[in-house]
């Protein structure tokens, strides 16, 4: 076996290939940016080598530079984890030339599958069902427009070079596709330096189903199942899951005979993704193929008990696959949630900065299942903007799909993070969705069911119950320290316009709160003033929920829904029921900044005139652009920024006469 493997990535993946090269007894090193020198990764690998500035096209994409690391280091192999030059062949060509081995398949398949274009004349070859549209190159915005007619609308636009959810469009009309195609060109061009377009037909309503393969160098090649991965935003996934929902049986062997089918053609030898694109009556099309070892891995390692790292390695130094299709059984079901630095109540835009709390939930056997973390960040870290915006990835295994997401639900109720915007009161809206426990899912699944976008989700009767219960014992250890004498048994809790009586009862840390004839007990509290995770146990059923002081009561969130809870005596509560309604600050004149991030362009000046619509600057952050358009006529009274400006979230940009 190698002793000494360099690892060409950063962050998790980069920490995920060290646990198992450590198991195998191998030494790692890791190359690190400016922005990564106090990293997890650094820390943990044997030996870490520096190689150059904070933007990927200084260090991580630079292959003289990993290829010094290797010969510094006297490396034997290089695993790109994911992203970086994972899917490039010239780097894995330039790897063998200085006798380098290169964790992943070979260069010919790479460059096979690379090219989504390539690879569907390749598919098509090897009888995998492809989905309907032009396999090849369009010239203009002309041919585009014939193209699409003969496939007939919806189509979707599509870089051949994509990648990441980037590059794509969906074109209703022939509108659509005047000014679809250019837009696609030349982001395509922008991002990929390679503007060749192909269109398709646009399958509605589809699930993104995915078949793992794995092969070795002896024409072994077996597939371990299907992840589904359907529910994504911007075209990226956020929750994964093993098995799929959607698959029986004969579907499930269908789509796993194709997916090896593929690989064979192409002499397939590492771990590699088949991506469909399937439709609700289980028909499925070939969409892609990702040479490379997937962000979403840890769900098939959970059901198969396979390490996909580890067998990536041993099937580089040449081992031959340890197992035959007929060995491979899926037990469980694991489900995985991407936890990004991204703000699900704005639009999901990216929210970088410090972690100034990370506390994720315990991992391996938990009272409430099988749990992974996989991550590569400590409390104090930063989500930096040169890079990925994802936190850590949460999995979580049951033996059922039940099991394995009530586990997500209690794992993600566990994980506190503050410093910065964070998806987790989105994904527990997921977990608690009638719709996702059904299984009907698609990739429209977030348009679908948060139209208006995400503002978390109503309490229900029992967590209004249980966040009451929560105010009043926190409420209690204030008073107890602050002026014990001040300690009663019935108390109004406030939340919103609504104000119940309530009796409680005290005893040894637990309490009881009878409110209406109803008695609920809260138990096994251990919150001290200063904590922001409250734990307990209410009902019988333990939880977790964040919870924050604020000027008047306490914020609270559980899950998915946020309540502002106020404990008051019945004199105090009287008085309250006089005070005039807060009025909120009147920002409907300004344009705020929805995200950190940089100011490209000002689009209007003092004095202006302005209509509905019209761009009034546009931000950028993590490369991804954000156009702010005046949401009704007005004139511009003062602008206070400029292009070049880093901005806050909330800052003013432009204000309104
Ligand atoms: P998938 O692997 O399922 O296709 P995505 O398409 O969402 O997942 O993301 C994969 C891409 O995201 C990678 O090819 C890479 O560009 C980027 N990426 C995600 N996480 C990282 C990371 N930690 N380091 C580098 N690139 C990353
Ligand atoms: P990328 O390389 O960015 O991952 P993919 O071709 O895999 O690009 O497409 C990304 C996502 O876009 C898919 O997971 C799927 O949700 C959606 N998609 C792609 N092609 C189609 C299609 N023809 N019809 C419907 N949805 C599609
Ligand atoms: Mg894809």
């Amino acid at each position: 076996m190698f002793s000494k493997i360099l690892i060409a990535n950063r962050g998790e993946i980069a920490v995920r290939i060290i646990k198992t090269c450590r198991r195998m007894g191998i030494k790692t090193v890791v190359v690190y940016s400016e922005a990564d020198a106090d990293s997890m990764a650094v820390e943990m690998a044997d030996e870490a080598v520096f190689i150059g500035g904070a933007p990927a096209s200084e260090s991580y994409l630079v292959q003289d530079k990993i290829v010094d690391a290797v010969r510094q280091t006297r490396a034997e192999a290089v695993h790109p984890g994911f992203g970086f030059l994972s899917e490039n062949a010239s780097f894995a060509r330039r790897l063998a030339a200085e006798g380098i081995v290169f964790i992943g398949p070979n260069p010919h398949a790479i460059e096979a599958m690379g090219d989504k274009i390539e690879s569907k004349k390749f598919a098509a070859k090897a009888n995998v069902s492809v989905v309907p549209g032009h396999v090849g190159e369009i010239d203009d915005t002309a041919h585009a427009v014939k193209i699409s007619e003969e496939i007939g609308y919806p189509v979707m636009i599509k870089a051949s070079a994509g990648g990441g959810g980037k590059g794509i469009r969906v074109a209703w009309n022939r509108k659509d596709v005047e000014e679809g195609f250019p837009a696609v060109r030349a982001e395509a061009k922008a991002s990929f330096g390679d503007d060749r377009i192909f269109i398709e037909k646009f399958i509605e309503s589809p699930r993104h189903v995915e078949i793992q393969v794995l092969g070795d160098k002896h024409g072994n090649v077996v597939h371990l199942f299907e992840r589904e991965c359907s529910i994504q935003r911007r075209n990226q996934k956020v929750i994964e899951e093993a098995p799929s929902p959607l698959l029986d049986e004969k579907t499930r062997k269908a789509m796993g005979d194709q997916a090896v089918a593929l690989a064979k053609a192409v002499q397939y030898d590492s771990a590699g993704t088949v991506e469909f694109v399937a439709g609700q009556d289980k028909s499925f099309f070939f969409l892609e193929m990702n040479t490379r070892l997937q962000v979403e891995h840890p769900v098939t390692e959970m059901i198969t008990g396979v390490d996909l790292v580890e067998q990536m390695i041993r099937s580089a130094y040449g081992e031959k696959l340890p197992f035959a299709q007929k060995d491979l059984k899926i037990n469980g079901w694991a489900m995985e949630s991407r936890i990004y630095a991204e703000d699900p109540y704005r639009g999901f835009l990216p929210s970088i900065g410090r972690l100034v709390r990370y506390s994720p939930p315990p991992e391996g056997d938990t009272p409430y299942g099988f749990v992974r973390n996989d991550a590569g960040v400590r409390e104090g870290d930063e989500i930096s903007m040169f890079y990925d915006p994802m936190i850590s990835k949460l999995s979580t295994w049951g033996k059922t799909r039940d099991a394995a997401i009530d586990a997500m639900g209690r794992a993600l109720e566990d994980f506190h993070i503050e410093g910065l915007g964070q998806n987790i009161p989105f994904l527990a809206a997921v977990m608690d969705q009638k719709r996702f426990r059904s299984g009907k899912l698609s990739t429209n699944y977030i348009k679908d069911e948060f139209p208006d976008g995400f503002q978390g989700l109503p309490p229900t009767d029992a967590q209004r119950d249980l966040m009451s219960a929560v105010a009043l014992a926190m409420h209690r250890v204030l008073t107890r320290r602050a002026s014990p004498d001040l300690l009663r048994d019935d108390w109004i809790v406030v939340v919103g316009h609504d104000q119940r009586a309530v009796k409680v009862q005290a005893d040894n840390g637990d309490i009881s709160v009878t409110c209406d004839g109803k008695t609920t007990r809260l138990e096994s509290v251990d919150w001290r003033p200063g904590r922001p995770v409250f734990r307990g146990c209410f009902e019988g059923q333990d939880f977790a929920v964040a919870v924050k002081p604020a000027a008047e009561g306490f914020v609270i969130r559980h899950r998915a829904t946020t309540l502002h809870v106020l404990v008051l005596s019945p004199r105090s509560a009287e008085l309250h029921r006089m005070l005039p309604p807060k009025k909120a600050a009147d920002t409907s004149k300004m344009v705020l900044s929805p995200m950190p991030g940089l100011v490209v362009s000002i689009d209007v000046a003092a004095g202006q005139a302005v209509r509905t619509g019209e761009v009034v600057a546009v931000l950028e952050a993590m490369k991804m652009q954000n156009i702010l358009r005046a949401e009704r006529d007005g004139t511009v009274k003062a602008v206070s920024v400029k292009a070049g400006d880093s901005v806050a979230a909330d800052e003013v940009l432009v204000e309104f006469a």
